[in-house]
């Protein structure tokens, strides 16, 4: 085989190896790019949060509601009871009885308030825990997709680097020096196609001779344009 075409097939493995690579790179950084099961998190600890007051504040109602009606129980045994005469006495305890009514009417408001509150975050957060757990579902699923892609990508690059290392050996250091100094320059494109009379990268067309010197691949020809190593197929 020609140096040049020799040197084509280095760089399809440069190719390769570079696009295995990236994508080894993309699948590292999705492997540890969690950022959807760590707002769906963040919104289920945010509503619970916000329902424990609530909850709380629906006991403590719960709780002052029973108190007062307790206590109106009592002073209308009192009223009732017959042990109470002094009609100033009996007064103050009728007073009594309708502040505590009216308070009651106004924790039963408070009350009824908290508990739309509660179902309402109790609703969100089911709907927020659902979604925690699908999140969750999906991340560990691609994660399982990922770390085998990952093992191929990675087995892949070893196999590559032996077989370039492999290909390396049989390219002079003249040439390979030229190859890796173009396709340092040349963004991994060291060597171009010769299309028809025409360099396929650069599109520029070449002149006869330098077109029968690259057919003749005894020599290694560049593109009077962009200066990549020409090569015929
Ligand atoms: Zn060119």
């Amino acid at each position: 085989m020609s140096q040049t075409r020799t040197l084509y097939r280095l760089q399809k493995l440069d190719l390769e190896l570079e696009s295995r690579r990236a994508r080894v790179r993309e699948v590292t950084a999705a492997l540890e790019d969690n950022r959807a099961c760590q707002e769906a998190r963040a919104q289920v600890t945010a509503l619970e949060d916000r329902l424990r007051p609530q909850e709380t504040r629906a006991a403590d109602l719960n709780l002052e509601i029973k108190t007062v009606a307790e206590q109106t129980k009592q002073l209308n045994a009192r009223l009732y009871g017959g042990t109470v005469n002094n009609p100033k006495e009996l007064e103050d305890i009728q007073h009594k009885i309708a502040e505590r009514q009216r308070r009651h009417a106004a924790l039963e408001d408070a009350l009824l308030e908290t508990m739309i509150a509660v179902e309402e975050l109790q609703e969100a957060l089911h709907t927020a825990r659902a979604h925690l757990q699908a999140v969750e579902e999906q991340w560990a699923a691609a994660q399982t997709t990922l770390k085998a892609e990952l093992e191929r990508l990675k087995s892949e690059v070893r196999r590559l680097k032996a077989d370039r290392q492999q290909l390396e050996q049989t390219i002079s250091s003249e040439y390979l020096a030229l190859y890796q100094n173009l396709r340092a320059r040349k963004n991994g494109y060291a060597i171009a196609v010769l299309e028809g009379d025409s360099c396929s990268i650069c599109g520029v067309g070449q002149t006869t001779a330098t077109v029968q010197q690259v057919r003749q691949g005894l020599e290694l020809i560049t593109c009077e344009s962009c200066g990549r190593i020409l090569i015929a197929l």
